[in-house]
């Protein structure tokens, strides 16, 4: 699944390849889009900035005219020099934009919509977002401010999930940054000061900038789907157990994560 390293590094490709750039078409294959009038709607307008929030992405053209896309589960966005081969069918395809030198392509969603500038600033699925993780500076205090409010009960690393305290990391990166931060995932809320509910995203930042250099795919998890293995800083062995309300999985060393 898609987690805000991939978004953040996806929205870097498009950026280089569409800002500034003529836009020679733009197409929406699927059926779903049929009656929309997108390739009309924006034809003839450039794209002035490409950014992301979280594991959201805006496509921003004159004339106050966003692409909101969210990926979920399945979607994909692909960044390709014409004439080269895409990576997954194009019978997948939702969003083609084509310059002279690529095609922007997003294959599956299932959040793909075109809305004005201001509606995707307040829209309130993406004003309701806690402060973005890949944030050039992260907002500590409405982190933290986001994190007290919430349910005291909670565990940390279902806490860190819920895109309201915190935007951008899931379940990888969850489990990770609790491991780097030497925090268990399931203690609560309540008994992680500060502190170290900081120390947890400061862990997990800078690896997930280096996986958006290397555009997703550099990861190797230390705990991550490790489950039965040896943790590679104690030697204890790896568990996993499903957490929250939505069950996600969560990956943690006993041995060393207090
Ligand atoms: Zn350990």
């Amino acid at each position: 699944m898609p987690e805000g390293d991939t978004i953040y590094g996806a929205a870097r490709r498009i950026r280089a390849a569409l800002v500034g750039k003529e836009i020679a078409s733009i197409e929406t294959p699927h059926a779903r889009f049929a009656r929309d009038r997108w390739p009309e709607r924006l034809s003839g307008r450039a794209v002035h900035a490409v950014d992301s929030r979280g594991k959201h992405l805006f496509i921003r053209f004159d004339g106050d005219l966003t692409l909101h896309s969210h990926l979920r589960m399945s979607g994909w966005w692909g960044v390709y020099e014409r004439g080269r081969r895409w990576g997954r069918s194009p019978s997948r395809a939702w969003l083609v934009i084509r310059t002279d030198r690529h095609e922007v392509v997003q294959f599956g969603g299932p959040v793909l919509e075109l809305m004005t500038d201001s509606r995707s600033r307040f829209d309130h699925r993406i004003a309701r977002l806690g402060p973005d993780v890949l944030a050039e500076e992260f907002d500590e205090a409405a982190f933290l401010r986001r994190l007290r409010e919430d349910d005291q009960s909670r565990g940390l690393g279902d806490a860190l999930l819920d895109q309201r305290n915190v935007c951008g990391i899931g379940n990888l990166w969850k489990a990770e940054g609790c491991f780097v931060a030497g925090l268990d995932p399931w203690r609560r809320l309540a008994e992680v000061s500060d502190e170290e509910a900081l120390t947890a995203v400061h862990a997990v930042r800078p690896l997930m900038l280096r996986s958006a250099e290397g555009g997703g795919h550099v990861r190797e998890p230390m705990v991550f789907e490790r489950h039965g293995r040896p943790c590679p800083r104690c030697g204890g062995t790896i568990r996993a157990r499903g957490q929250g309300d939505d069950n996600r999985t969560t990956y943690w060393c006993p041995g060393c994560q207090a």
